[in-house]
């Protein structure tokens, strides 16, 4: 992030974030061990990194689902651990495992979402209207959510994400398990958010799928941020082409890095 950017323009800003777990299995993991990230609005913003990388957790700490170990994350402005409640009124978060409830209609379900972040009344019956073309539920907004196709249930768990219209929006891992047309739809939305001004954070394992999208992004790897910024950047940074390349030599580096380290403790 350089120096310039305004803090009125960061959506989201984390620094030395990290989460330890206790495992009865693992002992002590340490999931995420010092992310600092900036994301700022009118951005989409990528963290690649591969399984158990920690892109789940840190994303989960920024939506208030989960609480930092220590370090701080603040969106639009406010601390996750101070106002969590006001933070989940700036955000919208959606992820693979995020369900609908089979009994709800989407229509219902858009109400209840709508109303868990404080909207009533007209607003409500706005937002809800705007969903309905925005994502085209016209159709079968008043079926129960078990009975709709994956493609209708993704629709509506988009719009569930978005129907306070949050000026930021973090999703985990969105195209997995999605069909090519699913897939592409879930694309064309995130951008879609860029051109309103949203802030979009997303993770992915999926190179081309950052390399299409993203304005900025953050490689993750054993729970730290190898390097972050433009494909340009991270070129340069790497002198490599490709991003699996630039993913390659990050990771090759920090490897060595945590090698050399190894070796010098134990020569101490
Ligand atoms: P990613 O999303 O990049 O695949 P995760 O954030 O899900 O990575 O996981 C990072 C690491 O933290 C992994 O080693 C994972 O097993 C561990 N982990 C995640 N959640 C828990 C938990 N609730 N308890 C113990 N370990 C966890
Ligand atoms: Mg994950």
């Amino acid at each position: 992030m350089s120096e310039s950017t305004p803090a009125s323009e960061i959506a989201i800003h984390a620094e030395s974030l990290k989460k330890t777990f206790r495992d009865p299995q693992r002992g002590v993991v340490e999931a995420v061990k010092g992310i600092d990230l900036d994301c700022r609005k009118g951005e989409i913003y990528g963290l690649l990194g591969p399984n158990g990388a920690g892109k789940t957790t840190t994303l989960r700490m920024l939506s208030t689902i989960l609480a930092p170990t220590s370090g701080t994350a603040r969106i639009d402005g406010i601390e996750v651990k101070d106002d969590p409640l006001e933070v989940r009124r700036r955000i919208g978060f959606l992820s693979g495992s995020t369900g609908l409830y089979p009994r709800l209609t989407g229509r219902e379900t858009l109400r209840y979402f709508g109303e868990l972040h404080g909207m009533t009344g007209n607003v409500l019956d706005a937002a809800i209207q705007k969903c309905l073309d925005d994502f085209d539920l016209h159709d079968f907004v008043d079926g129960r959510c078990e009975s709709l196709s994956t493609g209708q249930k993704q629709r509506v768990s988009i719009a569930r994400a978005v129907v306070h219209d949050p000026p930021v929006l973090i999703l985990d891992e969105p195209t997995t398990g999605l069909d090519i047309m699913a897939s592409s739809d879930m694309i064309d939305f995130i951008e879609s958010r860029r051109e309103a001004g949203r802030c979009v954070l997303f993770s992915t394992h999926i190179l081309s799928e950052a390399e299409r999208l993203c304005d900025r992004i953050g490689v993750v790897y054993d729970g730290r941020m190898l390097a972050s910024g433009t494909l340009d950047e991270l070129r340069a940074d790497t002198g490599t082409e490709w991003l699996e390349d630039v993913f390659r030599e990050l990771v090759r580096r920090a490897d060595a890095e945590a090698k050399a380290t190894e070796s010098a403790s134990q020569g101490a």
